[in-house]
């Protein structure tokens, strides 16, 4: 991919300092703290089920204290200069470069991710958004003075929100919570993330690594809890001025109905359906590849991963016996190993609501054309599934209408344009689509009319940290990544001076006269 900085594997380094029973605390006002959890949760390796760290359960008064860290933090953090939050910024892109293999080692075993993926994927793109924001940090332009009306000058400041909650899910823990942290500090912003429970590790290791640079204690802090109670209590918070979310369409709207009561600003991104459109002019064996490899991306969970190829009829066929066979060469196997194509779901309780989604579409009456079931054998213990693909679903179905978030892709014929556009936008989702044709006036009609926050043509997933990522329709709204990113962690101010010098203006004698 673009981020790919293609300075190979890496294999070195190990999970979190709490194996062995220490349990994995918070990091409230620059240190980890015990607090007053309510309890611990295990952190497990979805490959092999074993736990590798018990972490704490945050409690309302942890959620208080960090919030109160971040407000104290907020004043030395919001007017150090562009110049100095840069500094910091680039610092911490640098002390992250440094620890890139155990990030890789840790994010690999925690959410599952094959070394390959972890290692060439998640932390150099993470770590390339860091060093993008750094540089942000300096271009938080305000608009010049202009004279709008005779004698008065206005001038437009762009100023942090304030506190910012941001809560992470966990398909990509360090790179989710770069995208909801940085562009918020890179803007003077201090944080409070709440990653998920499910993967808590490197969101830690980025804030004490983003102390070590020189971000003032407070500044960002991390909550580890479940969403219902820290969460739900993150978001409610009245010290709360912002909050950033990503994840699943349902707990987002949620959220912004009760960020609604204290009238925060509220950044959501949301699930995703990308429809994958093969027109009949379209390089077919790069559309093969390109479907599979975008399907089976973090083993399909990803919430712009390929999830319906509508293909136009003459190349159908071959279309599903290309990726059929390409879905059967992909290797699962244990993530620590480098020929691993493909790890396990997040978890088993993931892995069984893919298999019944798949399940009930072969009930109704779908083809299962190629896996469809989890591997037996030395997988076993991990909570794998097989790359699947289906065809003959209706398009109303729940296969082809809600997000599975597995490696699951269906495959459905189109004959005419209109109808492929129809089809594509047949969703309630609108995060990302992309065409595959030779013809660029059918590229640049499909482009123009397939609602979704990004369509790529002949390609599928590339994200760089230069362009915005966020949805249409219910994939949300608000920009992770890119300036735009940097623009709505902000917040506009107008300020008017007066230059005509008169004690008494013209406009007041409509108010009071004499
Ligand atoms: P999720 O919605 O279940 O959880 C996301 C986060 O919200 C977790 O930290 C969770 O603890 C927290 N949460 C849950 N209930 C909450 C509540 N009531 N109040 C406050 N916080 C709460 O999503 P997930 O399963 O972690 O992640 C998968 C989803 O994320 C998919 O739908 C995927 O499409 C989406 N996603 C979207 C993007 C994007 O950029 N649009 C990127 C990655 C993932």
């Amino acid at each position: 991919l673009l981020h790919h900085k293609g300075d190979g594997l890496r294999r070195r380094g190990a999970v979190g300092s709490s194996r062995g029973g220490t349990p994995m605390h918070q990091f409230i006002a620059g240190k980890r703290r015990a607090g007053t959890a309510t309890g611990t949760f295990p952190v497990i390796d979805p490959s092999t089920g074993e736990v590798l760290a018990e972490a704490t359960l945050a409690s309302p008064a942890d959620v208080d204290e960090a919030v109160g860290a971040a407000r104290a933090a907020f004043g030395e953090w919001s007017t150090a200069t562009p110049g100095e939050r840069a500094t910091v910024l680039h610092r911490l892109a640098a002390t992250l470069e440094a620890r890139a293999d155990e990030l890789a080692a840790t994010e690999s075993r925690n959410a599952g991710k094959p070394i390959r993926l972890a290692g060439e994927f998640d932390v150099p793109g993470s770590i390339d958004n860091v060093g993008f924001f750094a540089g942000a940090a300096r271009h938080l332009e305000g608009k010049a003075t202009a004279e709008y009306v005779t004698g008065y000058t206005s001038s437009i400041r762009r100023e942090p929100i304030g506190v910012v909650g941001s809560i992470a899910p966990w398909n990509y823990p360090l790179q989710m919570a770069v995208w909801k942290a940085l562009p918020a500090l890179a803007a003077g912003n201090a944080v409070v993330i709440k990653p998920s429970e499910l993967t808590p590790l490197t969101t830690l290791a980025l804030a004490e690594a983003a102390v070590e640079a020189g971000l003032p204690p407070g500044a960002l802090n991390v909550l580890t809890g479940r969403g219902p109670d820290a969460g739900a209590h993150l978001v409610a918070h009245p010290g709360v001025d912002m909050v950033s979310f990503t994840g699943s369409t349902p707990v987002g709207t949620g959220i912004a109905a009760t960020a609604a009561a204290t009238a925060k600003r509220v950044h959501l991104e949301l699930g995703g359906k990308a429809p994958f459109v093969v027109f009949d002019d379209a390089d077919l064996e790069a559309a093969v590849h390109g479907a599979v490899a975008a399907a089976l991306i973090n083993s399909g969970q990803d919430c712009t991963a390929a999830t319906r190829a509508y293909v136009q009829r003459p190349l159908y066929r071959q279309f599903v016996e290309g990726v059929a066979e390409r879905m059967r060469s992909v290797r699962l196997g244990p993530t620590p190993d480098p020929d691993t194509d493909q790890g396990p779901l997040i978890s088993s309780a993931h892995r069984d609501k893919v298999a019944g989604m798949v399940e009930r579409a072969r009930h109704d009456g779908a083809t299962v054309v190629v896996g469809g079931e989890a591997p037996g054998g030395a997988l076993a213990a991990g909570s794998y599934y097989r790359p699947t693909l289906i065809t003959g679903a209706p398009q109303q179905s729940e296969i082809v209408q809600e997000e599975v978030f597995g490696p699951v892709l269906v495959a459905l014929p189109f004959d005419g344009d209109d109808e492929a556009i129809a089809l594509a936008n047949d969703s309630r989702f609108g995060l990302a689509a992309s065409v595959w044709t030779r013809d660029v006036y059918r590229s640049l009609r499909a482009t123009r009319e397939i609602r979704a926050g990004a369509v790529w043509v002949n390609d599928h997933i590339p994200i760089i940290s230069e362009m915005p990522h966020g949805g249409f329709k219910q994939s949300g709204y608000g920009k992770d990544m890119s300036q735009y990113a940097l623009d709505d962690y902000t917040q506009i101010k107008h300020v008017m001076f007066d230059a005509t010098g008169l004690a008494r203006k013209p406009w007041q004698a409509t108010v009071v006269r004499g």
